[in-house]
């Protein structure tokens, strides 16, 4: 793991509290999620919810991911042999990648790419392949000829996020086919992190990739419930795949954390049942307060069709710009350019805008004064 030092989300939050600044680097709200929830952990704990829950995550909570799954995608999975609950969504990730390449093997990314990849693709001794998603105009695109070019005899797994951190990208069906036609060309498997599945905006829908014909069998499902109930420390994760990809997902997963959240899986659980579009809606708000601020003080900035964040170009080093900015202007982002492989990124910087109103609005005015 040489090479892989801090990672920028806790160097840069350290940064914040060392700074006094606003902190709209590591993504994470600054709000709490739903009452009921809460005092739905509450309770679990209190019953007595505080041992072990058993290996691949509790009836209850395997039962509401694969209903899930069924009423927002038509999609159906056997909640015994075919839903996996893991430690947030970073667990599946590292387990899936450990579980499904060997060294040697090659794993092809978008970049910019979650940190977390890859980290868990050398944990495997993998290779990685990263394939460049462009600023172009007020969206991000991807060359399928590079794509295709990325895909070699080695390539094991593809890995897609979509909606996109840090670009707030939502893959479109006509981008979302293009990776299905190459991943059954190829014999691919695919890992689709969808763990902002439910914080799209302007009406925007997410589809899985297994939903496409043919993927089903093909694509390892992951999302979480940090994002969609507000709730990022409490790491509940999951994986939906066929029964051979979930039992070697498992195989690994047991070594890692073999289980967690006993009190947090049951009241997850429940939350499945009632997703609100509250969530969305506030970041909805939240992502234009920051957008239109960031506009108007002329900054290059492009409005993210999902997610908590938003990229700015700041047409100079991204590295040096973040780490100068708490100095400057008491506030915190975080530079894409090392979510890259290539000089993609290098002046992009990305902002989070899960924080109330009130603290975009600060961030804004000290962002006005930046000397
Ligand atoms: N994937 C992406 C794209 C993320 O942004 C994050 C972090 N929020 C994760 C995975 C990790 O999710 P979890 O906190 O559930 O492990
Ligand atoms: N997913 C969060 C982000 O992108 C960070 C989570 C972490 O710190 N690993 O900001």
């Amino acid at each position: 793991m040489q090479g892989f030092g801090t990672t920028i989300f806790a160097e840069m939050s350290a940064l914040a509290v060392q700074t006094n600044s606003i902190n709209l680097g590591q993504g994470f709200p600054d709000t709490d999620g739903p009452p009921e929830l809460l005092e739905a952990a509450v309770a679990a704990i209190r019953a007595g919810a505080n041992q072990y829950p058993p290996g691949p995550g509790i009836p209850a909570l395997r039962a509401a991911i694969a209903d899930h799954q069924q009423r927002y995608y038509g999609l159906d999975y056997d909640p015994d042999a075919e839903v996996l609950v893991t430690a947030g969504a970073t667990e599946a990730i590292a387990a899936a990648a450990l579980a499904l390449t060997e060294p040697g093997d090659e794993v092809v990314l978008f970049e910019p790419y979650y940190d977390s990849y890859a980290a868990c693709v050398a944990l495997a001794g993998a290779r990685r392949r990263t394939v460049t998603l462009r600023r172009e105009g007020s969206g991000w695109q991807f060359d399928p000829a590079e794509l295709r070019a990325a895909v070699t005899d080695r390539t094991r797994l593809l890995i897609l996020n979509s909606p996109h951190n840090p670009t707030g990208k939502v893959f479109t069906a006509a981008e979302l086919q293009i990776v299905a036609d190459l991943a059954l060309e190829r014999d691919l498997l695919v890992l689709c992190d969808e763990v902002y599945e439910h914080l799209t905006f302007d009406g925007r829908q997410h589809v899985p990739l297994a939903t496409l014909p043919g993927m089903r069998e093909r694509t390892l499902t992951v999302s979480s419930a940090g994002k969609t109930f507000s709730v990022t420390g409490w790491k509940i994760g999951w994986l939906c795949a066929t029964p051979e990809l979930v039992s070697a997902v498992r195989t690994v997963k047991q070594f890692l954390t073999y289980v967690n959240g006993a009190p947090f899986q049951p009241a997850v659980a429940d939350a499945l049942g009632h997703i609100t579009k509250d969530v969305a809606e506030r970041l909805q708000y939240q992502r234009d307060l920051l957008c239109d601020g960031l506009a108007e003080l002329g900054w290059d900035v492009v409005r993210p069709q999902a997610t908590y964040f938003a990229t700015v170009d700041v047409g100079s080093d991204a590295v040096a710009f973040c780490r100068d900015l708490p100095h400057r202007a008491g506030v915190v982002a975080i530079p894409s350019s090392v979510f890259h492989d290539s000089p993609a990124g290098d002046r992009h910087v990305r902002f989070a805008f899960c924080k109330r109103p009130e603290v975009l609005a600060e961030a804004l005015t000290r962002l006005k004064g930046l000397r």
